[in-house]
């Protein structure tokens, strides 16, 4: 059996998916630039730092370990700022990728699990949203996911990879224990800038427009706790090891709360009544995303563990008041 490559196994969801796979006995190997990960957060295996767009890197590691499939996670991900600098997401999203898959590729290695967003819908015309919806992004960032799964598209239709692309909504939360959680300073998540303003590690959040057409005005998102979606990329990897066929999966719950609704859930979860205010709309915001996660319960069996929002937003609430190291 050779390695797990875990890209981004440093970052947030990168961090949980490693953990995961070593408590199930998979041989990890993190390769990450730490950008904007940590090496606190890497719990199994080994870490190496290097970037995505370097094939020479990328060339040494495939050259000295076996490698029998990759977990891709090493993205740039905030939407509003994809707006203002596209091609620093098209280089690092798209170009990385390409890269990547080039080295795969010429080191035998197919098969592949690629981090999706649920941001390749744009702005859905039914919710919830299935797989089959079109792609349709109204934003650079869902535009550069919806291109590298048009990539890995082709190369499973010219048998030269296997991929498992998961599409995921808005992943939140944190290890229950406390050992891993969002490590960025300047995160952007809006279940994490609750959490912070709770700790009073901000003196008030913003709530980015409250006139869309959504029950209160204020945008309504899926939220899916990160060990859930962990478990899913694990589901995702027993599936390509048993030579399952490329498939594509949303990662959510099925249920959507408004931008008000998590405030509430918030203060009640940390027991503190933060100060919010009204904002102007952000930059590329779609109104309303929910998934219809049916295709991976019945293909994967996946079956969710912490679907509760209040569940969710405690265990951010735990990592930031007590687990969390600020460096
Ligand atoms: N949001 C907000 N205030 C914040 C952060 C986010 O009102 O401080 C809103 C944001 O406009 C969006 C929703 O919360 O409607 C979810 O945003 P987030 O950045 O968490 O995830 P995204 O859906 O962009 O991936």
């Amino acid at each position: 059996m050779g390695k797990i490559l875990v890209t981004g196994g440093a970052g947030y969801i990168g961090s949980h998916v490693v953990k995961a796979l070593g408590e199930k006995g998979y041989d990890i190997l993190v390769y990450d630039n730490l950008s904007t990960g940590h090496e606190w957060a890497v719990l199994h295996g080994d870490l190496v730092v290097g970037d995505i767009r370097d094939r020479g890197r990328l060339d040494q590691v495939l050259d000295k370990y076996e490698v029998d499939a990759v977990m891709h996670f090493a993205a740039h991900i905030v939407v509003p700022e994809s707006v203002q600098e596209p091609l620093k997401y098209y280089m690092n999203n798209v170009g990385g990728s390409l890269t990547l898959l080039q080295a795969l590729q010429e080191h035998g290695v197919d098969k592949f699990i690629f981090s999706s967003s649920a941001a390749v819908y744009g702005i859905p015309e039914e919710i919830p949203v299935r797989e089959s919806a079109p792609l349709q992004a109204i934003n650079p960032y869902g535009e550069t996911k919806a291109m590298v799964e048009k990539v890995l598209e082709d190369m499973a239709y010219a048998g030269s990879m296997n991929y498992v692309a998961l599409r995921y909504f808005n992943v939140a939360g944190a290890d229950p224990e406390g050992r891993i959680g969002e490590g960025k300073e300047d995160a952007t998540h809006l279940i994490t800038m609750c959490v912070r303003t709770a700790a009073g590690l901000r003196p008030e959040m913003s709530i980015f427009g409250d006139d869309y057409p959504t029950s209160d005005g204020t945008c309504v998102r899926d939220y899916i706790h990160v060990e859930d979606l962990a478990e899913a990329h694990i589901l995702a990897l027993q599936y390509l090891l048993q030579n399952g066929e490329s498939q594509v999966f949303n990662c959510g719950y099925g249920r959507g709360f408004s931008v008000l609704e998590v405030v509430e859930a918030a203060r009640k979860a940390t027991g503190v009544d933060f100060p919010v205010r009204m904002a102007p709309r952000r930059e590329g915001d779609p109104p309303a995303l929910v998934a219809d996660s049916s295709k991976l319960q019945s293909h994967l069996g996946w079956r969710p563990q912490h679907d509760d929002l209040q569940h969710i937003i405690a265990t951010a609430w735990n990592w930031e008041t007590r687990g969390r190291t600020r460096e």
